[in-house]
């Protein structure tokens, strides 16, 4: 027994050493009380729920279960809501119409008879209902009934798809996003529905599966626009070989109503005791198809269990009461939350002066609100070995001038790894998780557009992402608990953390910021071994930098942020909108400035079905709006990208950006 006890304290000691920022006790609590059961089993009432942008469904899933839920925890929580009807603008995005849906099928309606004669009835093939698969349904679909001849138009989103082919009193059958396959084939060409089916090169192992697509019509479109439906790849081979034999007619049924609707909030608080104007806020988006769980239900039920934990555990006295205060926000996803910053200037950056595209010229002041950091959990529930994924964190861009949040993660979540967490209904999955440079298309984009240190929790790549197979039998109880804690953790300890947390905090900073520039020359001078270049150098001196900070971090004064990085005091270009651009934002350039745009897609195309894995020009293109705050000029911002991403821009090339973007009034010199 003595023995055995001797060795228990040296194992104790030997874990204890390991030193990490979020206090042990604090973590094992969280640990201890955080259910990865009770987080599926969120999910699960969750993904009852056809939770589209602006539908009253998504109003339900937000009043029957994400609330009742949170005030049985004896959160504080509430609802907000902001108009969507295909016309009010947030940033640069249109938000969505509401749209309700009851029912929807699509039959092959008849194929000419001499070609099937003695065939099986081919009326009774049925391609969709709604009941069935949710989402082979477009979303937002008018209401009505069709039929008509199928005619395939390939990808269907271009003129050049239906030059020499008439669709007129016809149904397109298209590979496109069906948003764009409508525009051009019902409102530009007459056809009278559309049908989508996958690309040849979109999962072609998967030939069951159906997609999640929605038409996003605007206000001015509801009497032209139609419905649409979305097939498998069997469907479609099948659709073509009786296609070959002659013409084959669909007929689309869809009892749905288009008109006003709105986005539907859900907030949850833990109030900070010493700043409470202060927040850590975490959010997670609700919408997404009937039965789609890991996108986004698992993030939504995730949040629900650590706000619930969160609770307890400060109420019970087990972890120290939060300074700051914890937020929770569950939204449609970016929709929401642009509609959330647009309409609440508190959501800002705090202690640095931000050059704020809301135009308001005391965007910062000591003691108003603010936002301290933001994580957004889209995507934590896989069981990583059917989904073929692996978890991840968002690291933040350079224009981000504060990191912290970047050191913070990666401690907490090798604390994580080596707590060796496991749900008892969970698998024993081996769990890698990775930190990953920034990745763009969830709602922590809104954030960092306004300086704001924020990240993205997700898991990647997963081939079930926007189909009907993403469904609750590919989450993992265990997943839910080591993302659940991981977040929770990190939360606790940004919203609780004191002078000492916080001077530790900012070495991890330097350190974090020394290993990612040592990580990037290395790439780069692999790249280009003789040519001594601008983002090389620019790179060095901000390593110099960061060791030098290092080196005097250990003394109280240490400052945290990138003083490179940001920006010289000079004049340069600055952002009018809230960030990111939607791509409606250049409708109106010029057929010019549409080709430049066009090339540099290309020029930074992604090479990838998930989450990009080399930089493309939505990202380059957003931090380079991101970089200009008034203060620096193009010149400096084409270093500044080139050193980022390893790449050569020059000025020429943001001076080229700036010009589109100054005539669409998104930027001013
Ligand atoms: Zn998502």
């Amino acid at each position: 027994m003595k023995i055995f006890l001797r060795l228990c304290l040296c194992f104790t000691a030997l874990l204890a050493s390991a030193q990490h920022l979020v206090d042990q006790k604090t973590f094992d609590a969280i640990a201890n009380e955080y259910s990865g059961e009770a987080a599926q089993e969120n999910t699960r009432r969750i993904v009852e729920y056809h939770r589209i942008q602006g539908s009253p469904m998504m109003a339900a899933v937000a009043e029957q279960i994400v609330l009742p839920r949170l005030k049985a925890a004896g959160l504080e929580a509430k609802i907000e809501q902001f108009p969507s009807d295909g016309k009010t603008k947030y940033g640069t995005y249109i938000s969505p119409m509401g749209w309700d849906i009851r029912s929807g099928e699509l039959w092959i309606d008849q194929v000419k008879p001499e070609s099937v004669a003695g065939a099986k009835d081919l009326k009774s093939i049925m391609l969709c209902r709604y009941a069935d698969v949710p989402m082979c349904v477009s979303t937002y679909s008018k209401g009505g009934e069709w039929s008509g001849e199928l005619v395939d138009v390939g990808s269907g989103t271009s003129d050049a798809n239906y030059q020499g082919i008439d669709v007129h009193g016809k149904v397109a059958l298209a590979s496109g996003y069906a948003a764009n396959v409508v525009r051009e084939a019902v409102l530009k060409h007459g056809a009278v529905g559309v049908v989508i089916y996958p690309a040849a090169d979109d999962r072609p192992d998967h030939p069951d599966m159906v997609r999640y697509n929605g038409i996003w019509p605007r206000a001015e479109e509801l009497d032209k626009t139609s419905g649409g439906f979305q097939i498998s790849r069997n469907q479609y081979d099948m659709l073509k070989s009786l296609m070959k034999q002659g013409a084959v007619r669909v007929h689309g049924k869809i009892d749905a109503t288009l008109g006003p609707g709105k986005l539907t909030l859900v907030h949850a608080y833990i109030r900070g005791t010493d700043h409470p104007e202060r927040e850590i806020l975490i959010t997670g988006h609700l919408d997404h198809p009937k039965w789609s769980a890991n996108d986004n239900a698992s993030g939504s039920g995730a949040m629900m269990e650590a706000a619930r934990v969160l609770q307890t555990l400060i109420a019970a006295k087990k972890i120290a009461a939060p300074k700051l205060t914890i937020h929770f926000m569950w939204v449609p996803e970016y929709f929401g939350t642009l509609a959330y910053v647009s309409h609440h200037p508190e959501a800002r950056h705090c202690d640095t002066p931000w050059d704020d595209p809301r135009n308001k010229p005391d965007a910062f002041a000591e003691g108003k609100p603010c936002i301290i950091a933001n994580i957004n959990m889209d995507m934590v529930g896989e069981d990583t070995v059917k989904t073929n994924s692996r978890f991840y964190f968002t690291k933040a861009p350079d224009s981000v001038v504060h990191t912290f949040l970047d050191a913070l993660l990666a401690d907490v979540l090798e604390q994580t790894r080596e707590a060796d967490l496991y749900a008892q209904t969970g698998t024993r999955n081996y769990w890698q998780p990775e930190a990953i440079p920034y990745a763009q298309g969830s709602d922590h984009d809104f954030f960092l557009g306004l300086g704001i240190p924020a990240t993205m929790l997700g898991h990647d790549p997963d081939w079930t992402h926007h189909t009907s197979e993403d469904k609750i039998d590919k989450t993992d109880a265990t997943e839910f608990k080591r993302v659940g804690v991981f977040a929770s953790a990190a939360a606790h300890f940004v919203a609780s953390a004191n002078s000492s947390d916080a001077e530790r905090l900012g070495v991890a900073d330097h350190a974090s910021r020394v290993r990612e520039l040592a990580h990037r020359l290395a790439q780069d001078a692999n790249a280009d071994t003789n040519k001594p270049n601008r983002r090389t150098t620019r790179n060095l001196d901000e390593l110099k930098n960061q060791v030098d900070r290092l080196n005097t971090s250990v003394a109280p004064s240490g400052k945290t942020g990138r003083a490179i990085i940001a920006g010289k005091t000079g004049s340069g270009p600055h952002r009018l909108t809230i960030l990111t651009l939607d791509a409606s934002a250049f409708e109106s350039a010029s057929p010019d400035d549409k080709k430049w745009l066009a090339e540099q897609e290309a020029r930074f195309a992604s090479d990838s079905e998930g989450l990009a894995t080399k930089p493309n020009f939505a990202l380059i293109s957003f931090e380079a709006v991101n970089f200009m705050n008034g203060h620096r000029g193009t010149a400096e911002i084409a270093d500044l990208l080139s050193a980022e991403y390893l790449l050569d821009i020059d000025q020429a090339w943001v001076d080229r950006l700036v010009s589109i973007l100054e005539k669409q009034k998104l930027v001013s010199r």
